[in-house]
């Protein structure tokens, strides 16, 4: 087999049967993150087709107590690995223990949430494993017959869907970014098989990570969960723009957002960045505020449930996918928003 390979350290992981779809449940702030249970839906999905059961795989120090929840999220066997030496995220470390895991037990593919500490650990994996990865996949088909796993995704533009096909080397892996599938249903009570498993030895640990949200901004809603978000794209002219949507986006309880060319040009940080190179957003409320509503860009925001846009240019293809509309220079029509807004509060606030 090695034969195949450029030399024997890329041997792929193939020998033996492979069986189960599984998770990587990350345990983030003190609870396992909704990106992560989202996947147990898909991984339901995948499972049932090929006959075989949903694996979570849990690890950190102190985690067992995160079972429960899994099982109730649809897990059938959780791979534990709680063990002191892991309670600091160290990528190398944890991209080795899940490697091991791997190993040991086989699963057919492994899907990792797209989250910060996500986007780093799976492509560790997989550089362990010598295994194909599909960053940022939307659909998954299975062939029942050969149990190919087919993992889908838009390439360079959302009009096209690329279709990839690990051609050597288990499990097949992929990443998922937060809110492309729906939370599966919460079963209450379920229960499943725990898998204790014990690693000897670890490597160094490598550079520690640090989300630099957690220095900045540790109360903000990040825009994958807020409910109100408004975005300002290239339109807003500079980033003194994002100042006005601000002030709307607080009295509406919401956050800000914006599209790449915004983030592009500095005015706003990347983790703020919706479409398809950013975050998938499913708020009650989207205003986009100077965007024009490239492809990519509304790929982001399929799930939102009213999109109102404002824009300069009544021909922008943004008002094709709005509820509603409103033409004209934000930096009249914002200011406007706010002063209603405010009448509406005091009248709000004296009538209580
Ligand atoms: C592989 C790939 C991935 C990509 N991923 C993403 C992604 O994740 N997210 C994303 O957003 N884009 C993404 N893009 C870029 C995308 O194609 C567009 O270029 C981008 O979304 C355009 O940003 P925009 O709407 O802010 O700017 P523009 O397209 O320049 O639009 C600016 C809009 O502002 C309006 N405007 C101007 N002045 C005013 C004013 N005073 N008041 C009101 N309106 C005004 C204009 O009429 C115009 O409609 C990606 C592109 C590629 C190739």
């Amino acid at each position: 087999m090695s034969g195949k390979f450029p030399c024997s350290e890329w041997a792929p992981l193939m020998d033996g049967e492979f069986r189960g779809i599984w998770v990587y449940l990350e345990v983030y702030r003190g609870e396992i993150h909704e990106a992560s249970l989202q996947l147990l839906s898909k991984a339901r999905e995948i499972a049932d087709e090929l006959e075989t059961y949903v694996g979570g795989v849990l690890i950190g120090y102190q985690v067992e107590k995160y079972v429960d929840t899994a099982f109730e999220y649809g897990v059938d066997k959780i791979f534990l690995v709680d063990d002191e030496r892991l309670e600091t995220y160290y990528p190398n470390l944890y991209g080795y223990v899940v490697s091991e895991l791997c190993r040991e037990y086989k699963p057919e593919a492994l899907l990792v949430g797209g989250t910060m500490r996500g986007r780093e650990l799976a492509p560790n994996i997989a550089n362990n494993l010598k295994t194909g990865i599909t960053a940022d996949l939307t659909m998954v088909s299975v062939d029942k017959e050969t149990r190919d796993i087919i993992l889908i995704r838009p390439p360079f533009g959302a009009y096209m869907l690329a279709h990839i096909k690990t051609r050597w080397g288990k499990p097949v892996m992929g990443s998922v970014r937060p809110n492309v599938f729906p939370m599966p249903e919460r079963i209450p009570g379920r229960k499943g098989e725990v898998i204790k498993f014990e690693v000897k030895e670890l490597p160094e640990p490598g550079m520690e990570f640090i989300d630099a949200r957690d220095i900045v901004k540790a109360e903000e809603i990040p825009i994958e969960k807020a409910r109100v978000i408004v975005s300002g794209g290239k339109g807003l002219g500079s980033k003194e723009g994002f100042k006005l949507l601000e002030e709307l986006a607080e009295l509406l309880g919401g956050v800000i957002a914006g599209s790449r060319k915004a983030v592009d040009a500095g005015w706003i940080p990347h983790e703020k960045q919706v479409g398809q190179t950013g975050k998938t957003v499913k708020p009650d409320l989207y205003i986009a505020v100077g965007i024009s509503g490239a492809a990519q860009h509304l790929f982001g925001i399929r799930e939102a449930k009213i999109i109102v846009a404002i824009n300069i240019d009544r021909d922008a293809p943004i008002f094709e996918n709005a509820d509603y509309g409103i033409v004209g220079d934000y930096k009249e029509v914002i200011p406007i928003l706010i002063e209603e807004l405010k009448k509406m509060k005091v009248s709000a606030e004296a009538s209580e």
